[in-house]
């Protein structure tokens, strides 16, 4: 420092920057952890071998601790441990379902929470991960869409998201035993389902993705993933280049007109111009099909002549129409479709051509269904500001 700096009061009082702790090591690419490697003394010459042994610890092993990284010399691991941490998010509750369903509460920077569901099934089992603590589009079915942006999640807490299911599933390999390939893994599936709208979230997301995909780690293929849009047109080609997992569309309405009002982003990209990218979709990423979603409102978009128009409109585009039965959440301006009209539309579409299977309902009883996810938590914490209030009045 030059000791004739003139020392400001601004500086002084006000840091510019927030004083830099560790940094977190989950969530880099390969490419950054190597860089950060180097930053911190790595020879170049050993940095992608390290690379190698410490992505392995944290996304085959699930390991917490540099110290437990035993290929590593004792002063490397000094090194590191100066530097980085090893942080994922921090569970604040957990609920589990009559149905086994399970609804994380999870912390993250700045006291922030976001939701993550699992559901097991027979086959497979799903998490629902977050990708933004909230969202800043405003569908009128969904009670994430009630809520304001708060901010876009880093890599770190995508991927931790995974990392901490594991945990708690403890699905992480031990030493000696295989990664899961003798049967089905309890977390075999990941949708990015959660609050948020992930193609606004773009960079992160995709690491996180990669890091997950990444056959030295957690190692789940791409075909497992699925990522869901409302229909962010300009980077669906981005997606299928860069992710290359399976797309997802909430498609919901079969007229602009609906469409509008269910999914207003259809204003700025409508029905028309969401078809023609998605028609690209499949071919640019190999992936076999686009899922609709298409959630069921009674006599708002769940008529025969709608599910007609649907398929009419998908046609030419290998799809399967996953309909979803409205979950209701208080305040809602919606219904649920009667169950006979939902196996009528299905029946249609069906017919058509389409595997069009019904959404069934999980976790009812600690409401971890779609678009419900932090409605609870908010409710408990307005609630809590109400109470606040009403002390400093009272
Ligand atoms: N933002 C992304 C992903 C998160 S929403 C997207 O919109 O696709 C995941 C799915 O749940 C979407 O298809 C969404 O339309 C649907 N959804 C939201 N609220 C719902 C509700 N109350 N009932 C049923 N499905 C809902
Ligand atoms: Fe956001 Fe998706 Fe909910 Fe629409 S449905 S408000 S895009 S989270």
């Amino acid at each position: 420092m030059e000791p004739t700096a003139p020392i400001t009061q601004d500086v002084m009082t006000i840091p510019r920057k927030a004083p830099e702790g560790p940094q977190n090591i989950v969530g880099l690419t390969r490419e950054g952890l190597r860089d950060a490697l180097i930053a911190i003394g790595t020879p170049e010459k050993q940095a992608r071998m390290r690379v190698g042994q410490i992505w392995q610890w944290l996304y085959h092993w699930g390991v917490r601790d540099f110290d437990a990284m035993t290929n590593l010399a004792k002063g490397y691991r000094a090194l590191l441990a100066e530097h980085f941490v090893i942080a994922i998010p921090e569970v604040v509750s957990r609920q589990v379902s009559a149905d086994g369903t399970r609804k994380y509460l999870v912390r993250i920077a700045g006291g922030h929470e976001v939701e993550v569901v699992y559901i097991p099934e027979e086959d497979r089992g799903t998490l629902c991960i977050s990708s933004q603590v909230g969202c800043t589009l405003t569908c009128s079915f969904c009670h994430t869409g009630t809520q304001k942006l708060v901010r876009n999640l880093t890599a770190a807490e995508i991927v931790g998201q995974v990392m901490m299911a594991r945990d708690d599933l403890g699905e992480w390999p031990e030493p000696g035993v295989g990664t899961g390939e003798a049967g089905p893994r309890l977390l075999s599936n990941i949708v990015l389902m959660g609050m948020g709208e992930p193609l606004y979230n773009f960079e992160n997301v995709r690491d996180a993705m990669k890091i997950v995909m990444d056959g030295e780690g957690i190692a789940l293929s791409r075909r497992r993933m699925t990522l869901s849009t409302s229909g962010v047109v300009p980077e669906i080609a981005r997606a299928a280049e860069e992710i290359g997992c399976m797309l997802a569309v909430s498609f919901h309405a079969t007229t602009d007109e609906v469409r509008d009002k269910l999914v207003p982003i259809n204003k700025r990209w409508n029905i028309e111009t969401l078809l023609n990218e998605l028609r690209e979709y499949p071919r640019l990423s190999n992936s076999e099909r686009i899922t609709f979603e298409y959630v069921m409102l009674k006599g708002v978009n769940d008529s025969d002549a709608d599910a007609r128009r649907l398929v009419k409109l998908i046609a030419g585009i290998p799809a399967k129409i996953n309909l979803i039965p409205f979950n209701e959440w208080p305040g809602a301006p919606y219904e649920r479709s009667d169950w006979s009209r939902i196996e009528a539309f299905a029946d249609i579409v069906y017919k058509a051509g389409y595997a069009s299977p019904i959404r069934t309902p999980r976790g009812e009883d600690i409401m971890a269904a779609c678009g419900q996810l932090k409605s609870a938590t908010e409710r408990a914490r307005k609630s809590r500001a109400q109470i606040e209030a009403e002390t400093r009045t009272g």
